[in-house]
């Protein structure tokens, strides 16, 4: 049976033992930022609609101390090497993993906060590029920490939207708003409606009944992510433009229909999942506020179809366990799953009877590495709180 709690000790706990390898002394400032699941609403925060995440309890640490020299020097446990930018240079994108920190560090330098040099380093528990959002738990953390160190706090929503800025235009990943803002404002015990087009939310209270969350990361990473990102994209904007809209909050189903002749097929398609998964994630949000476990089973797995065939970002191993979990159905503990996260690889998420857990977990290990020749890992989670900063005693 494969283990579903995350590497202990926790992350924090690691940061810090890591830092004082490196530093040889303790770490003044601690801040951390969760990865995310994500329940209703995929592909539609870049297209103004709604989604539903709650944060994870696997958290990203980070832990820093100030040091003399006008230097960041800056080493995650993921990757042992030691590297330093000197604040006084322009701190240019490199093209890997340190564009996330110090993506944020240039933007918190142009703020005027209290600039200092810093020794950072990183531990976390939320797997990379599995859909789970890493990345915004790293800049989120990053920008939590330098809110201390460097004494300059923002509002939370300015706060995620400088890093989802840093995702898109440091980094140059064309994400939307949803992984910021969900690391950034999650409650614990609540799932996050966020209103895209407004950047609203309502918290949205679990109730003890609520089936647990079991998280199975397919171990599939695609490439070709963020051009295919890009692509649904620019290709949902070539719809709107064609409906002459400006918004796909304006656009109903029978309009798109209405249009039909002048779209091509795939437009169609992509045009199909926005305007219904809008639809489904206020459904499920009604589904979470009411209690009612079977329908939101439901529009999870019509969400999972709409992204497979109308949005095309599944991929085969995801496809398997969606269907192999819905052959195990309301009788075997499962109600409901889909894919959650970007997709071409990353996460199913599902809703499964607590005490039903270890046997769908038991069934879908063998025969998933059977199919694939593959592992696939399997986690239970519960929503947890967004970001946080201390000072360790
Ligand atoms: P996701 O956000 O779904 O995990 P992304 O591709 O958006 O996937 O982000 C993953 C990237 O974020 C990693 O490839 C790495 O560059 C960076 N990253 C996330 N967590 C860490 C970490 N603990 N240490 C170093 N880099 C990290
Ligand atoms: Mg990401």
């Amino acid at each position: 049976m494969p283990s579903i709690a995350p590497a202990s000790p926790c992350s924090s706990q690691r940061a810090k033992a890591f830092f004082k390898s490196q530093f040889q002394c303790s770490p003044r400032w601690v801040a951390d930022a969760p990865g995310r699941i994500n329940l209703m609403g995929e592909h539609i925060d870049y297209n103004d609609g709604f989604v539903m995440p709650a944060a994870m309890d696997r958290r990203l640490s980070i832990v820093a101390g100030p040091i003399s020299s006008d230097e960041i020097i800056l080493c995650t446990e993921q990757d042992k090497k030691v590297f330093r930018f000197r604040l006084n240079d322009p701190l240019l994108p490199r093209g890997d993993w340190t564009d996330y920190v110090v993506g944020v560090l240039a933007h918190w330098m142009e703020l005027n906060a209290s600039v200092c040099g810093l020794a950072i380093s990183i531990a976390s528990d939320i797997p990379l590029g599995a859909g789970l959002s890493s990345s915004a738990a790293l800049e989120v953390a990053t920008a939590t920490l330098l809110e201390v160190a460097w004494e300059m706090r923002l509002h939370p929503r300015a706060k995620a939207l400088a890093c989802q800025a840093v995702e898109n235009h440091y980094v140059g990943m064309p994400c939307g708003i949803m992984d910021q803002f969900a690391v950034t404002m999650a409650a614990k015990g609540h799932f996050l409606l966020l209103d895209c087009q407004t950047n609203t939310f309502e918290q949205i209270p679990v109730d003890s009944h609520f089936p647990s969350l079991l998280v199975i990361n397919t171990n599939i990473r695609h490439a070709l992510t963020e051009g295919c990102y890009a692509e649904r994209r620019s290709q949902c904007e070539s719809v709107l433009l064609v409906l002459g809209q400006t918004s796909w909050r304006s656009v109903s189903m029978t309009q798109l229909m209405d249009k039909s002749e002048e779209l091509s097929d795939v437009q169609l398609r992509r045009g199909r999942h926005v305007i219904s998964e809008i639809k489904r994630t206020r459904d499920a949000a009604d589904c979470v506020r009411k209690g009612n476990m079977m329908e939101l089973g439901k529009l999870l797995y019509a969400s999972h179809q709409s992204l497979r065939y109308d949005y095309e970002v599944s991929c085969k191993e995801a496809d398997w366990i969606v269907d192999r979990m819905g052959g195990l159905g309301e009788g075997g503990g499962v109600l409901g799953c889909r894919m959650t996260g970007a997709g071409f690889g990353g996460c199913v998420v599902c809703l499964v009877s607590p005490d039903a857990v270890s046997d769908i977990i038991r069934q879908l290990d063998s025969d998933y590495r059977k199919k694939f020749n593959l592992e696939a890992d399997f986690f239970l989670t519960s929503p947890s709180e967004g970001c946080r900063a201390w000072i360790p005693s």
